[in-house]
């Protein structure tokens, strides 16, 4: 099965998520191309399989039971970039560090917020990632992408149905293979040294040494999640492994536990705060798979 197709069969999707969470994948496929993506959802649905699309897996709570069929991680594989005057586009596997940085040698402005967000392009414009006041939605033109039938698609960024932390991609059922970002002339230095900034206030303010999937929960209209969970006396609260992080209450991390640990945590920070502010936290997190096998 899968044959010609870099594919490993039961790969455990701990391996492949930032959090360190999750059970295998019956098939993991690594394409290299846009026409190998096209190729791997033909088969797939010649089997019946049902096909999963995933970046670099830092916005995922892959659950213990793990992911039935395939999935397809557009990563390494697909991650060339080229520039033309103030456009850069990129294969959707290239991680957004890199795009940023190309973008900061050729003295172009507008991804210095995006340099320090540790998933792929694809990823990032799927989610419209954001931070620091800036967000993928302000800086795509197009993307290219296959539907779920192997057609090629190419979306403008007024079609893109843009929002907080949300996109019209998944509704579409497209799996991005490449992403156009427009962006304006800068000073290279001044682009590398607000990069530089922003990613020493992450490094402050964020568990970067431990795994996570970053913000766990969207900042509900008019709040913060991380000020509304510490303000409920919930930093450094555990269930079994998952620990609500001593440095940033918003981040969730991982120190050993299972997804089901994972789970009862958010469920039970999210209860709290809920009963106690009235706020209800939304997960910013993508869980996906089966609870056990
Ligand atoms: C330490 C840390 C800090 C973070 N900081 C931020 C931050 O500041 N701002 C922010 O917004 N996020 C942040 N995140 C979350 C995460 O990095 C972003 O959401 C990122 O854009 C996800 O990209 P990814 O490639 O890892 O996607 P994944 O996590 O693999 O997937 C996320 C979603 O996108 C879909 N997807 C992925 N690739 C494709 C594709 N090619 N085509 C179609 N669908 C696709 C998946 O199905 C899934 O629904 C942080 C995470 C960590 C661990």
């Amino acid at each position: 099965m899968f044959e010609g197709y870099e594919v490993i069969r039961n790969a455990p999707m701990r391996d492949y998520t930032t959090l360190r969470l999750g059970g295998p994948a019956d098939y993991l496929a690594f394409p290299r191309s846009g026409e190998e993506v096209a190729g791997l959802f033909r088969e797939a649905g010649e089997r019946g399989l049902p096909v999963t699309v995933i970046g670099h897996g830092s916005n995922l709570l892959v659950l213990d039971g793990g992911i039935r069929g395939l999935v397809i991680r557009i990563g390494r594989g697909m991650s060339a970039l080229r520039r033309e005057e103030n456009r850069i586009t990129a294969q959707a596997g290239a991680m957004l560090s890199a795009v940023a940085g190309a973008a900061a040698e050729a003295g172009l402005s507008g991804l210095e917020f995006a340099a320090g967000i540790p998933g792929t392009c694809g990823g990032g414009v799927t989610m419209n990632a954001g931070a620091y006041d800036g967000e993928m939605s302000r800086v795509v033109r197009e993307v290219s992408g296959i539907d779920r039938e192997g057609r090629r698609i190419r979306l403008g960024r007024e079609e893109l149905d843009f929002g907080y932390r949300h996109s019209g991609i998944p509704a579409r059922g497209l799996t991005v293979t490449e992403a156009t970002f427009e962006l304006e002339t800068g000073n290279r230095e001044a682009i590398r040294d607000r990069m530089a900034e922003l990613n020493r206030r992450r490094a402050e303010k964020q568990p970067l040494d431990q795994p996570s999937a970053g913000s766990t929960f969207k900042r509900p209209e008019g709040y913060f999640a991380a000020a509304l969970i510490d303000q409920c006396g919930l930093r450094g609260r555990a269930v079994g492994g998952a620990q609500v992080s001593e440095k940033h209450a918003g981040f969730l991390i991982n120190r050993g536990g299972t997804s089901r640990d994972f789970l009862e945590l958010m469920n039970l920070v999210a209860g709290i705060v809920r009963e106690r502010t009235g706020v209800t936290l939304e997960p910013e997190i993508r869980v996906m798979g089966e609870e056990s096998v």
